[in-house]
């Protein structure tokens, strides 16, 4: 068989935050069988924009773990960290051409506004020092067809409204870094948590303003509770045990609508992630997900 090429690139982007635990191993499993499966490359990017929120350790634990399960990602892992000099110079651009505004408005004084920025800022001309720099979003619907969740669509000025591109104490925002290296990159398929698929839009409008192409996405299930609740932040699911690559695979390409044969139970990683790559069929993938407590492990 001859070797397939392909030109889709794909990534991994975790954060260091904390461990890896099953709900970033359907997300890793996912965009790695997606690229593979087609002769695609697999990027791994550590978003590491947030030391104070960062877990000593977190880093290197991450990376051990997907090599215990199998992974092999292409090229030198990126670390947002290095990436700062571009995030500025992008971030000063917006800001002189008045695409974005500092904003000094304290937490307390937005704690009325539900979450959606009332644009007090916006013409007040503050200087960027010591301000959290928004970016000035239209009045506009933006959409997407999701591979998995289908259409999905957000009026930006009215449910999300201007929105923070970096912070006050100088940290960038996830959502220029992300769209940032994702472009930088040459990512062509997002496969991510559907955590994210609300944060889409804004990405949506930020590549459009930057004249960016837009990948194409794809975004996992939601993983809710037997109660049918989402799986809150406050849940702490264990780290994955290195020592339970193969059972956790196999659990997680059941969750993602993938039937792997029961012959592979004492198969190594490999195996599994082998099997996965031949086997792999994204229209499987349910839109929603309820998990029995004991498969969160
Ligand atoms: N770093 C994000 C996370 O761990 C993922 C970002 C993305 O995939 O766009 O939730
Ligand atoms: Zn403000």
């Amino acid at each position: 068989m001859t070797a397939k090429t392909s030109s889709y690139i794909g990534r991994f982007a975790p954060t260091p935050s904390g461990h890896l635990h099953f709900g970033s191993l359907v997300a890793a499993l996912a965009s790695y069988l997606d690229a593979r499966s087609v002769g695609g490359r697999w990027l791994v990017r550590m978003e590491d924009l947030d030391p104070p929120r960062e877990e000593p350790g977190a880093q290197t634990a991450i990376l051990k773990a997907l090599e215990a399960y199998g992974f092999e990602w292409d090229g030198e892992m990126v670390r947002q960290s290095d990436r700062h000099a571009a995030y500025a110079e992008v971030l000063d651009n917006l800001f002189n051409h008045g695409l974005a505004y500092a904003c000094t408005c304290s937490r307390k004084q937005l704690e009325a506004y539900g979450g959606i920025y009332p644009g007090l800022c916006r013409n007040a001309g503050h200087d960027s020092a010591d301000a959290a720099i928004r970016l000035r979003v239209p009045e506009l619907s933006y959409h997407f067809i999701d591979r998995v969740q289908g259409e999905y669509r957000q009026h930006l000025g009215r449910e999300v409204g201007d929105f923070v591109i970096r912070r006050r104490d100088g940290l960038y925002a996830y959502q220029l870094a992300v769209v940032l290296d994702d472009a930088w990159q040459g990512i062509t398929d997002i496969v991510r948590g559907a955590d994210l698929l609300d944060s889409t839009p804004r990405q949506l409008y930020l590549q459009e303003l930057l004249g960016l192409r837009h990948p194409r996405y794809l975004h996992l299930p939601l993983i809710t509770q037997p109660d049918g609740n989402k799986l809150g932040k406050s849940y702490r699911s264990p780290p994955l045990p290195e020592d339970q690559a193969t059972p956790l695979l196999l659990r997680a390409l059941r969750a993602l609508g993938q039937q792997p044969d029961s012959a592979l139970h004492d198969a190594t990683a490999q195996d599994v992630l082998n099997w996965g790559i031949a086997h792999w069929d994204a229209n499987l993938i349910p839109r929603t997900l309820t998990l029995p407590e004991a498969q969160l492990q």
